[in-house]
């Protein structure tokens, strides 16, 4: 409920008058000491409420999206959060995650002339430094030391009242989303897009099969629909058939069930004839199965990879000659075998990518707005709910699509402030 009055904190579901910022806020938040399991590494504590610097814009936090990157950052592995940002010279002695809002822009730094206080925004999570040499010299930000990932490498994301984002991060809320749904799509969707279109001349096109890992996951729901929507073939890799039908019915052609096969992880020795027979058979399989499932032979122009070690060489082997395995991931494990004989008598290419530039999130958000993808928000969750939300994602457990968290917005389905 909006108030008048102007304090210092206000409760869940009371907001402060436009623009008045208070000194405290609550926010979920991680602290080494409780580095482990996500349900247990969250607790809501009240801190003080950052300040925004010349580009940087305060938000009044509606909802907050749910991605694998703070499941991480609960763990403290592969990386201390925490630790490697006071390296860095920070101060703070806890992480408030979150890489995903929709919100209200509550304050802005003097430079900031692209949105204004009152505008409905979300936010997307590449944070990078302007002034840097080769970002002004026109480099692409994803390549700059200076990128970091909002919520998870830097502090201050969405689970908190207020977060603190780069003027670049903020883009107009889709108008028909409520604010949980807004909050569900921009960092697995432009993640996604970049994948998929942002490495010419391997882009999606029409009539291109395009292979597509965890076809019911957050990043993998948004590749069927951007692969469908370029008039691409999207066929889903999935663990269960309970989630054949979602993937379907977001435009995926076929459903290939993972757990038909066996041949998953390292390659066995090339010279181990046996093992490595034995692996052969199940990547052939699993190339028929594609092939069923596409109703026709013809070799995925794209392979969409984000499990890494587990999959890594059924990718290689099954992407088309010339094609390209793209991967932003290695959630199995880091270790992923290539084996190079295919890798180059049959030309293919193995494409790292991390996140999106402006631009990418820009051109995603339009499709969004337009209705070419949907957010897929499975489950919303109220913000005690952070732990939870994150436990059921390490293990495995999360609905099909996207989650997100209430913050300040007092219930699901609205659109309105409140
Ligand atoms: P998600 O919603 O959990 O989806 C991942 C899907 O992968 C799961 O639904 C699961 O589907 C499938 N999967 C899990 N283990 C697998 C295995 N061993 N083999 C094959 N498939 C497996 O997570 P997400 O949001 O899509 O993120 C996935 C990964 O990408 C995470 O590690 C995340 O941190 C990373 N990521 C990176 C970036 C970046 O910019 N670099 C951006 C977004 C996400 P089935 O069990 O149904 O197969």
């Amino acid at each position: 409920m909006a108030s008048t009055e102007e304090k210092d904190l206000y409760e869940l579901g009371e907001t402060p008058p436009l623009g008045h910022v208070p000194k405290q806020m609550y926010a979920s938040l991680i602290r080494q000491e409780r580095f482990g399991e996500p349900r247990s590494a969250f607790a809501i504590e009240v801190v003080d409420v950052p300040t925004p610097g010349p580009k940087q814009a305060l938000v009044w936090v509606m909802a907050a999206g749910v991605n694998y990157n703070n499941v991480w950052a609960a763990l403290g592995r592969p990386v201390d959060v925490i630790a490697a940002r006071q390296r860095r010279g920070a101060t703070e002695d806890f992480h408030i995650g979150g890489s995903d809002a929709s919100g209200i822009v509550w304050a802005v730094g003097d430079e900031v002339t692209n949105v204004k206080v009152g505008d409905e925004v979300v936010i997307s999570c590449g944070m990078w430094d302007e002034d840097a040499p080769d970002i002004a010299a026109g480099g692409d930000p994803a390549y700059s030391p200076t990128y970091k990932i909002w919520g998870y490498e830097e502090n201050y994301g969405s689970f908190a009242q207020f977060t603190l984002a780069n003027r670049l991060q903020l883009h107009t809320k889709p108008k028909q989303l409520t604010w949980e749904a807004a909050a569900a799509y921009m960092l697995v969707g432009a993640t996604a897009y970049r994948q998929l279109l942002g490495w010419p001349p391997h882009v999606v096109e029409e009539g291109d099969p395009v292979l597509i890992w965890g076809g019911a996951g957050g990043l993998g729901s948004m590749a069927i629909q951007i692969t469908k929507a370029r008039g691409g073939i999207p066929i889903a890799v999935v663990s269960h058939p309970d989630k054949y039908e979602f993937c379907l019915q977001l435009g995926a052609k076929g459903v290939i069930n993972r757990k038909d096969f066996e041949h998953w992880g390292r390659l066995p020795d090339v010279d181990d004839a046996d093992a490595f027979g034995k692996w052969m058979q199940g990547a052939r399989a699993f190339g028929q199965k594609f092939w069923d499932a596409l109703g026709e032979r013809r070799s995925p122009k794209i392979v969409f990879e984000h499990p890494g070690e587990a999959t890594i060489p059924t990718s290689i082997f099954m992407v088309d000659n010339g094609g390209m395995v793209v991967i932003c991931a290695g959630t199995s494990g880091y270790n992923a075998d290539v084996d190079l004989r295919y890798l180059w008598m049959r030309q293919k290419r193995l494409q790292g990518s991390h996140f999106a530039t402006r631009d990418q999130c820009e051109a995603f958000n339009d499709m969004v707005a337009r209705g070419e993808v949907d957010p897929v928000l499975s489950r919303t969750f109220p913000f005690t709910g952070v732990g939870d939300a994150h436990q059921l994602m390490r293990e495995n457990q999360h609905p099909p699509g996207n989650m997100s968290i209430l913050v300040n917005a007092p219930r699901v389905g609205m659109t309105e402030v409140p």
